[in-house]
């Protein structure tokens, strides 16, 4: 397996797991691998005035309820798309579960049913349909971490609450613990989100006219190893496809690696979710190095000295000293940890005001000239408040005149550091 036609092999080790290395020096936008997915389920709308339709995924503000089950679809003809018809509608109608879900029920979304209900419908479906076991099959090989996630409270009780679901409302009772716990670990460890890009006009590369928010389980996809610099570009289509280019030349032997976590955050923040959603602790080149290839992004301003900048000791230690690059000045781990709580609070604080755009430009500047005292110009958590202003300019009519210069300097800086850490042939593709 691996081959095909892609120039990538299959590898395995102790450290990795399962990953793909380049077969050869891969050229940049050159094409690695293609993926059908194994299951395409909708995921829970990122604002709760959206619906996502259980038929095609799509994201709108108005649903109607399918004709069969009462689950929200955008267009009657969704209602008959398979992956809903054939999967959770039978099994919704015929118990009448309906939606919102009562109470233990509700405190997960709904869509968390939806997706495990797919993968477990594979086995079933799959008696009398061998593409539909094949992938059933294909499932069973994706990593689950069953044994570590049985140590973690919050997910033994989220892993109770959906068996009981399966088995009590769906009355399934053909699935045991075991099945059950290795989907839901399957489904949180390989995942990839299909959320296109809405501002693309139709006919763009990859652009529909919906919004679609899907998760979607691929076999050689989920193979591809996590790199904080990743050095893969994915795009996934309408259908769930998988597409993987060379984000940049790969030589020969090198892994082939892909984001599982938002790259544009600083190394305490995206160790610790690698550790805890995706258990493993990343020793990559940009973990170990504090200065993150060059870019200090998540250095601090020394308190001491007037040009010095605190960086971690040791970034691979989850509780870091900091210490300064010019002076002898070191800072406990909670130094760190408590200044970011606190900009975190404050930019919520903003963000719930629900001030008007331009008063809010005003906090948003107060809070950027706070902080830019106590941080590094290209930490991680300042560009995130100055994409909040960008965001707020773009909605005014008449920006002030000084601000729209910083911002276009802003705008090319924000990209420059995205380029570090997203090798990309194409700047217009992401
Ligand atoms: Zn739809
Ligand atoms: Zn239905
Ligand atoms: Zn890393
Ligand atoms: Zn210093």
């Amino acid at each position: 397996m691996g081959g095909d036609n892609y120039p990538i092999t299959l590898k395995t080790d102790n450290v990795m797991g399962r990953y793909y290395v380049a077969s050869r020096g891969i050229e940049p936008g050159e094409l690695i691998l293609q993926d059908d997915p194994i299951i395409v389920s909708p995921n829970t709308p990122t604002d709760s005035a959206s619906v996502t339709c259980v038929g095609c995924c799509g994201v709108s503000q108005t649903s109607l309820p399918c004709g069969k089950c009462g689950w929200p679809v955008c267009k009657q003809e969704c209602a008959d798309i398979p992956e809903h018809a054939d999967f959770e509608c039978k099994i919704f109608a015929r118990q009448q579960i309906k939606t919102p879900l009562p109470s233990p029920y509700c405190f997960i979304a709904e869509a968390e049913y939806i997706k495990v209900l797919r993968c477990l419908l594979l086995r079933e479906l799959g008696k009398d349909d061998p593409e539909k076991l094949e992938r059933w099959n294909m499932l069973q090989e994706l990593e689950a971490h069953i044994e570590l996630r049985k140590t973690i409270p919050k997910l033994m009780f989220m892993s109770k609450l959906i068996r009981n679901f399966i088995h009590d409302v769906c009355n399934l009772t053909e699935f045991d613990e075991n099945t059950i716990d290795h989907v839901l670990g399957a489904i949180d460890v390989n995942a990839f989100k299909n959320v296109t890009n809405p501002m693309l006009p139709p006919g763009t590369y990859g652009a529909t006219n919906v919004h679609i928010n899907a998760s979607v389980m691929y076999r050689k996809g989920s193979i591809v190893a996590h790199g904080c610099r990743r050095n893969t570009q994915s795009l996934t289509f309408p259908n769930g496809k998988l597409e993987m280019r060379a984000g940049e030349f790969i030589p020969e032997q090198e892994p082939l690696t892909h984001a599982y976590v938002d790259l544009m955050l600083g190394t305490p923040e995206r160790r610790k979710i690698l550790k805890t959603e995706f258990y493993f602790e990343c020793n990559c080149s940009r973990c170990a190095d504090p200065t993150e290839l060059g870019t200090y992004f998540s250095a601090l301003k020394c308190t001491q000295c007037p040009s010095g900048f605190l960086t971690m000791d040791n970034p691979l230690d989850f509780c870091p000293y900091w210490k300064c690059n010019k002076c002898p000045e070191i800072q406990q781990t909670e130094y760190e940890t408590e200044l970011l709580a606190e900009l975190r609070e404050e930019e919520k604080k903003i963000l719930k005001s629900g001030r008007k755009n331009n008063a809010m430009i005003g906090s948003w500047i107060e809070l950027l000239e706070k902080y830019s005292e106590k941080l590094h110009e290209n930490h991680y958590a300042l560009l995130q408040i100055q994409l909040h202003l960008i965001r707020c300019m773009a909605k005014v009519t008449k920006p002030p005149a000084e601000l729209v210069e910083d911002m276009h300097k802003l705008v090319n800086k924000y990209k420059k550091l995205y380029r570090t850490f997203y090798p990309c042939m194409d700047d217009d593709q992401e």
